[in-house]
This record gives C-alpha cells, structure tokens and sequence, in this order.
C-alpha cells in the first residue's frame, strides 16, 4: 500500500559556492518536500476528470508519495540554497527573487491551462489568488528556511 499524501523533511548537507564573491562552503539546509499521490493531484485531477481516479489508486508502482516526497525535498534544498545570504559577502544571489516569482507564475500558467482544458470557467483573478496563496506559502516557507541555514565549512573567496 503506497503513500498517498507524505511530508519528508530532512537535513541536507548542500556544497555551496557564492555567485558574487566566491566563497566556497558547506551548508545545512532544512528540506521539505511534499506529496499528495506522487505529484499534483489536483492538476491531474483537473486534466484527467474523476474517471482515471481508478487507475491512479490501481497504479502503485508509480504513484509512491513517499518517494516523491523525498525527490521534492532534495529539489526543495536547491531552491532554499538559491536564497541563502551569503555569509563571507552577507549578500543574495542576484537571481534569489527572480526563480520563486518565475515559479509562481509557472504554476499559474499550470493551473490555469488545467482549468481551461478541464472546461471549468474559473476567473483569472480567482486562479490567481489561490496561486498566490498556495505557492507564496510555499516561497515564504523557504526564505524562512533560507534564514536559518548553518555553515558547516566556510572558505572566502578570491574579492573580500
Ligand atoms: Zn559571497
């Protein structure tokens, strides 16, 4: 019997190289990644109907939230590391803002192109809101994280 919604948390131990100055390092990033039915099940749902609910529930081998999850925290870790202040410069990487808005308005694009293909009318507005909601949780949960990673081993880089 699989997983079908799983949280995996973890400490991850990450190498870290900083864009701006070049030191290099060690870090302990917190990694969460979560799963319900081994992806976004409600985007199936939206783009498959109820119908395949069967055959998803039937289909173990593929649908392991478990495994999932613990694929998501590794990519979770990457993305908190992407937002670490850098602790030789005290500085963000220059592109730290650019890839959580770049998400947010992929995961946007997802859930509206869902919606339309699922032939639900939902406003634009209304999709927007609970994109904000659901994937600005998620980004704010990591600029929390990006916070409260620790330097394992830190060198500096070539600039002071
Ligand atoms: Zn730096």
């Amino acid at each position: 019997m699989p997983a079908l919604i799983a949280t995996h948390r973890d400490e991850v131990e990450r190498y870290y190289t900083c864009p701006r100055c070049g030191a290099r390092g060690e870090m302990k990033v917190t990694a969460v990644g979560r799963s319900t039915w081994g992806g976004s099940f409600a985007l199936r749902l939206s783009f498959g109907g109820f119908f395949r609910l069967g055959r998803m529930l039937s289909d173990s081998s593929t649908s392991n939230a478990q495994d999932d999850a613990e694929t998501r925290a590794q990519r979770d870790a990457d993305r908190v590391l992407a937002l670490v202040r850098c602790p030789s410069c005290h500085k963000r990487p220059r592109l730290a803002f650019v890839w959580p808005v770049l998400r947010l308005a992929g995961f946007a694009g997802l859930a509206m192109a869902g919606l339309w293909l699922a032939g639900l009318s939902v406003p634009w507005w209304a999709t927007a809101a609970v994109v904000a909601a659901i994937g600005g949780t998620a980004e704010a949960g990591r600029f929390a994280r990006a916070r409260q990673v620790s330097t394992l081993k830190l060198s500096p880089g070539p600039q002071p």
